[in-house]
C-alpha cells in the first residue's frame, strides 16, 4: 500500500481500478518491420476500430450538441477513408517497410502541412482534423486507447488534465480523477465539482511511475489522499466512510422541495454552477432553484474550431427548456488564462491571467462574440435565459457590450427571428476595479454576480493556479469581504440584485456573513446545494 498526499476536491470517496492516461508522444520513432502483410492488417484493423469509435462519439455528440455540431465526426470518418491518405500509409508500409504507427505519423505530418499551406480558411482548419484522426489511429495501434477498462467505471490518473481534456471525459465511465499537478481553484477542479466527481490533485509526479492500468486504489476527496493498492483494513475503513457519507447525504435529501430560508424568514436563491448541458441532471438532483453560472466557454474547449451559431443555440435552448422557466444565467465565453483554445490564435502571454481573457477577448473578436450573442438571444425564446459578461473592469466595456447586444437584437428583428425582449443582462464582479466602481456599473445592468475565485486572485495578487502561494491566499481576507460588501450595497442602492457564484459561495462558514451583507443569491456546484440550504435554514438573523 502506498499513500500519496494531494488536495481533495468534492467531499466524496472513490474506490476502484485505475486507468492511466499517458499523453501521446509528439514524435513517433521510425521502426522497421519485416512482415508487410501483418503490418497492413494491423493498420486496417485499427482503421475499422477508429471508424466504429467515431460513430459512437458522433451519436453521443448528436444528443449533446445536435446533428450540425456532431457533423465534424462524420467528416473525420470520411477523412480516415480518404484514398490519398490511405495510399500514402499503405505504400509507405510496403515500400519503406516501416511500422504502421510511423506511416500514420508521417501521413499526419504530410497532409496537415498540405492543408495548413492552403489559402482557404476552411481547408486550412482541416489540418487539425488530420492530426486528430491520425492520433486516434496511433492510439489504437499502440494500445493506448485501452486505458478505459471496458464497461467498468475507473479512477482516471494523469500528470495533469486541462479543462478541455476534462470536459471530454465520459462521466459515465469515471469514478474519480487523480492528477500529479493541479490546484484547487483551477477550472479542472471546478469542473470536477460541477460534475460531482471526487478528485485528488497535486499528488506529485512520483505517483505516475508507480501506477499501472488495472491497479486498485482509493481517491479520498475529503482528505486529498490517494491510496494505491490499499490493504484490507484500509479498504474496510473506507467502505464504512462511504456508508456514513451516503447516510449523511440521505439526510440532506429530506431538504429537497424545501425553501432556502433563514429561521427569521430571509429567502436566498440557491442556484447551481455548471460547465456543460449534461450537468442539468445534477442540477435537477440537487434541487437548485436555478442556474447561477453556466460557463459557456466549455463549449469552446477540447475542439479544433469555433462552435457555430446553430451548435451553440442547440445547447443554450436545451438548458433553457430543461430548466422549465427557472432562471438560467449563461456567462459569455471566458477563454484565456487556464482555459485555452488554440484556434483563437492568442499569442503566448507572459501573464495570461492578466492578459486577453474573458470580455477583453470577446471585444477584440466581435465576430465570435456576436455569434454567441445571436445564439443566446435566439435561445431566450425557450426559457428564462439571462446573459452575463465576465472579467469586467470598466464602464466603457459595459457600454460597448450593451451596444453590441442592441445591434444583435436589431439584426434578429430584421430577420424576423423571435427572442425574449426582456432578457436581462448582468456582469460578473470579479476584479477589484469592478467592485470599486460597482455604483456606476450597477446603473447600466440588471444584475451582478460576484466571482470570488478571480476577485480573490486579483485582490490578493495570488495566482489561483499556483499552489506555492496558496498559504498567502486568505479567502476570508478583509479586503475581499469589504469589496463584496461594497458591491452588494452599491447594487441594492440602484435596484440591482446580487449573487455570488465563485467557490466562496459554498463556504458555509461565511453564509451568515453574506446574508447579513444582503446577498440575494448564492450559486454553487450541484453537490453543495443542499448543504448550503441546510446552513441557511439554521441561521437566525434576529439573534
Ligand atoms: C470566479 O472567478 O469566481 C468565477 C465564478 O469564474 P471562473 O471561476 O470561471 O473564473
Ligand atoms: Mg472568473
Amino acid at each position: 500500500m502506498t499513500i500519496f498526499e494531494g488536495k481533495g476536491i468534492c467531499d466524496a470517496v472513490a474506490m476502484g481500478r485505475i486507468s492511466v492516461i499517458r499523453k501521446q508522444k509528439k514524435e513517433i520513432e521510425r521502426k522497421n518491420i519485416t512482415d508487410i502483410k501483418n503490418e497492413t492488417e494491423r493498420f486496417e484493423n485499427a482503421k475499422n476500430e477508429v471508424l466504429s469509435e467515431l460513430e459512437t462519439v458522433r451519436e453521443k455528440a448528436v444528443s449533446k450538441v445536435g446533428e450540425e455540431g456532431a457533423a465534424i465526426f462524420e467528416i473525420h470518418k470520411m477523412m480516415i477513408e480518404d484514398e490519398d491518405y490511405n495510399d500514402f500509409i499503405l505504400n509507405m508500409i510496403k515500400d519503406e517497410k516501416v511500422s504502421a504507427e510511423y506511416a500514420v505519423f508521417s501521413a499526419s505530418k504530410k497532409f496537415s502541412e498540405l492543408f495548413s499551406s492552403m489559402e482557404n480558411a476552411y481547408m486550412k482548419s482541416r489540418a487539425a482534423d488530420i492530426k486528430e484522426i491520425s492520433e486516434r489511429l496511433i492510439n489504437h495501434l499502440s494500445g493506448e486507447n485501452e486505458n478505459i477498462i471496458d464497461g467498468e467505471q475507473v479512477i482516471i490518473c494523469a500528470k495533469d488534465l486541462s479543462p478541455g481534456e476534462t470536459i471530454l471525459l465520459d462521466k459515465e465511465k469515471i469514478l474519480s480523477f487523480v492528477t500529479a499537478k493541479g490546484s484547487l481553484n483551477s477550472h479542472t477542479a471546478i469542473l470536477a465539482k460541477s460534475m460531482n466527481i471526487p478528485a485528488v490533485v497535486n499528488v506529485g509526479d512520483e505517483f505516475l511511475s508507480l501506477i499501472k492500468n488495472g491497479d486498485y486504489a482509493i481517491a479520498d476527496g475529503f482528505s486529498g489522499k490517494f491510496i494505491l493498492n490499499p490493504d484490507v483494513e484500509t479498504i474496510s475503513y473506507y467502505e464504512k466512510k462511504v456508508d456514513e457519507y451516503k447516510e449523511k447525504n440521505n439526510l440532506l435529501l429530506s431538504l429537497k422541495g424545501k425553501e432556502s430560508k433563514t429561521i427569521d424568514g430571509r429567502r436566498i436563491d440557491v442556484f447551481a454552477n455548471i460547465g456543460n448541458a449534461e450537468s442539468i441532471k445534477e442540477v435537477k438532483e440537487s434541487d437548485a432553484d436555478g442556474i447561477g453560472l453556466f460557463r459557456s466557454e466549455f463549449i469552446f474547449l477540447g475542439r479544433d474550431d469555433f462552435p457555430s451559431e446553430e451548435e451553440q443555440f442547440f445547447v443554450y435552448k436545451k438548458i433553457a427548456e430543461e430548466m422549465n422557466g427557472e432562471k438560467v444565467i449563461i456567462r459569455t465565453l471566458d477563454i484565456g488564462a487556464d482555459k485555452q483554445a488554440d484556434y483563437f490564435g492568442i499569442s503566448d502571454e507572459e501573464n495570461p491571467a492578466l492578459g486577453l481573457r474573458g470580455i477583453r477577448l470577446c471585444l477584440s473578436r466581435k465576430d465570435v462574440f456576436k455569434i454567441q450573442l445571436r445564439a443566446l438571444y435566439r435561445a431566450s425564446e425557450y426559457g428564462n435565459i439571462n446573459i452575463m459578461f465576465p472579467m469586467i473592469t470598466s464602464e466603457k466595456e459595459v457600454d460597448e457590450i450593451l451596444s453590441l447586444c442592441e445591434d444583435v437584437r436589431e439584426e434578429l428583428k430584421k430577420e424576423g427571428i423571435p427572442f425574449d425582449e426582456k432578457t436581462e443582462l448582468g456582469i460578473m464582479i470579479e476584479t477589484p476595479a469592478a467592485a470599486i466602481i460597482s455604483d456606476d456599473l450597477s446603473k447600466k445592468v440588471s444584475f451582478f454576480s460576484i466571482g470570488t475565485n478571480d476577485l480573490i486572485q486579483y485582490t490578493l495578487a495570488c495566482d489561483r493556479q499556483n499552489l506555492s502561494v496558496e498559504k498567502f491566499c486568505d479567502t476570508h481576507h478583509k479586503a475581499v469581504l469589504k469589496l463584496i460588501e461594497m458591491t452588494i450595497k452599491n447594487a441594492h442602492k440602484n435596484g440591482v440584485w446580487v449573487g455570488i457564484c465563485g467557490e466562496l459561495a459554498a463556504d458555509i462558514s461565511l453564509t451568515e456573513t453574506f446574508i447579513k451583507m444582503g446577498v440575494d443569491e448564492l450559486s454553487v456546484s450541484p453537490p453543495y446545494v443542499l448543504k448550503l440550504r441546510e446552513r441557511i435554514r439554521n441561521i437566525d438573523l434576529s439573534k
